[in-house]
């Protein structure tokens, strides 16, 4: 391929972040103790708590505290640890590979501490992130099945509220299903492609077995397996197929429930650099991602390159997802790509988006519509065609109409200039939205007569949205985004009633 796209490094996006870097505090791992040493020090309530936990892993565990709790003593008489009842010294830590140290002296437990870093071992001082080399997720328990959540320290009670949400949606039967699905390895190997393998478990996990398997009945579960296993072994390699789906304006949570179902199922996604990274963040963790948009100053892929390489992958099987910024369909070239993939005989879906238009009216409190102020709405094309073709400006021009355009930073003393010269009011009002969607979002408003010098002092980046129209005024009344958060929207926890 001769265009310049990226895997994985569109260098920055609209939200500002780099992609493929962005700091992470804690690596989040699951350690297999295993008859491992571990050395807890300290016995009162939190080792006994500690503990009970570490037991369930197989650890050896040993415990130094003077004072020990009597259920804690009551493990060392069963045998499950091994206790020593006396102040804890250095010599404990020889062989030990994870410690734990909870003792209610301070400086104590920075020592032991200091002690553990010097040797590599990992150590928590429980309550103590300085002092720790690894902290302690909340976790949901469905053994084997085991989601741990953290704030980083930041808060534990929003990570304890945040498991209690997800407890709620966790099924309580997922331990068992896991148990089946792992048992169903063996059998799978039979299908020799591990993408084929891979789209076993997605059908069982997300069809009828699961949903059998959730109402009780194993058995009619392992007959569905038996049968698609059969079926898949006959059938030669799935076709690939492209989706070319929307993204929406930049906010993630205006996905619309299948483009993020695509994104999760996706082996590839071609993304356009609109796209933002939270969005990206959203898809499935292995599925490549390239940026096949032009960065300034760069040359991004030309549309015959990528119709080429949507084409590539999907004729390798792959589920290809082509993910554009709004809607593919308003000013997104996404007919040009389905049309080459007809050609090719390549199955496609669409998922549509929500438009820049309608997003950043939304969240800019701008009405498109309104009883009294406009009865049409038209969304243009504000850079010229192709052929040099101008929009019609004497219907734009019209009054109780709202004219929306995309691309129209560039030319915008053209448009406001055009607009007047058909007859449309130089006071006018009319709003420009950068960013629209993301948190930091800006509009402006101004009429036709001076918007273009205000885009100009404000210094307004792309993307930018042009809106034209009486229902620019309703913005002074209307706008919410960004302003104090409604009563009931603010935090993403909030119970519903
Ligand atoms: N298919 C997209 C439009 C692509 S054209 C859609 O349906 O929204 C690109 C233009 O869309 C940009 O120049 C800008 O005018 C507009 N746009 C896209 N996202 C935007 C956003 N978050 N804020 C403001 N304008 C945006």
């Amino acid at each position: 391929m001769a265009c310049a796209h990226f895997e994985n490094t569109c260098v920055t996006n609209y939200l500002g972040t780099a992609n493929g870097y962005r700091p992470m505090n804690y690596f989040p791992v699951f350690f297999d103790l295993k008859a491992l040493k571990v050395l807890v020090v300290g016995g009162g309530e939190v080792a006994l708590r500690k503990v009970m936990l570490l037991e369930r892993t197989g650890a050896a565990i040993t415990l130094v505290a003077p004072d020990i709790h009597p259920e804690l003593l009551a493990r060392a008489d069963a045998g499950t640890i091994k206790t020593e009842t006396r102040e804890f010294i250095p010599p404990d830590l020889e062989g030990a590979r994870l410690v734990i140290v909870a003792t209610s002296r301070r400086a104590v437990n920075r020592w032991i501490a200091t002690l553990s870093e010097a040797r590599g071992i990992p150590v928590n001082v429980v309550d103590d992130r300085e002092a720790s080399r690894f902290i302690v997720p909340a976790i949901i328990d469905r053994d084997p099945v085991m989601v741990a959540v953290s704030t980083g320290g930041a808060s534990p009670v929003l990570a304890r509220r945040l498991r209690e949400r997800l407890e709620t949606l966790i099924p309580g039967k997922i331990g068992e299903f896991a148990r089946w699905l792992h048992a169903l390895r063996r059998p799978a190997r039979r299908l020799r492609d591990t993408a084929a393998r891979r789209r076993f478990f997605e059908e069982l996990v997300d069809g009828a077995a699961a949903r059998r398997f959730a109402g009780g009945d194993a058995a009619g579960a392992q007959s569905i397996a038996r049968q698609l296993l059969s079926q898949m072994q006959a059938a030669p390699r799935p076709a690939g197929e492209v989706m070319l789906v929307g993204a929406g304006p930049g906010d993630p949570e205006l996905l619309t429930l299948k483009a993020l179902r695509a994104l999760q199922d996706a082996d590839v996604i071609l993304h356009d650099r609109l796209v933002s990274q939270a969005i990206l963040d959203l898809a499935r963790r292995d599925a490549a991602q390239i940026c096949v948009g032009k960065a300034a100053g760069s040359n991004g892929c030309t549309q015959e390159e990528i119709n080429a390489l949507l084409i590539e992958h999907a004729r390798k099987g792959q589920r290809v997802v082509r993910l554009k910024g709004g809607d593919p369909f308003i000013f997104g070239r996404g007919g040009e790509e389905l049309e080459a993939l007809a050609r090719a005989q390549i199955p496609f879906s669409v998922v549509p988006g929500v438009t820049a238009a309608a997003g950043c009216a939304a969240y800019a409190g701008i009405p498109l519509t309104h009883r009294e102020h406009a009865h049409s709405v038209t969304f243009v094309a504000g850079h010229s065609g192709k052929d040099g073709n101008e929009p019609d400006w004497r219907a734009l021009a019209q009054p109780a109409t709202t004219a929306v355009f995309y691309m129209g930073l560039a030319r915008l003393p053209h448009i406001a200039e055009r607009l007047m010269a058909h007859g449309a009011a130089t006071d006018l009002p009319a709003a420009l939205i950068a960013r629209g969607t993301l948190p930091n979002q800006r509009v402006v408003t101004g009429t036709l007569a001076t918007i273009g010098d205000l885009a100009s002092r404000e210094n307004l980046e792309s993307p930018t949205l042009l809106v034209v129209g009486e229902v620019v005024s309703l913005h002074a009344s209307l706008s919410w985004f960004g302003a104090a958060a409604p009563e009931g929207s603010s935090l993403p926890l909030t119970r519903s009633a």
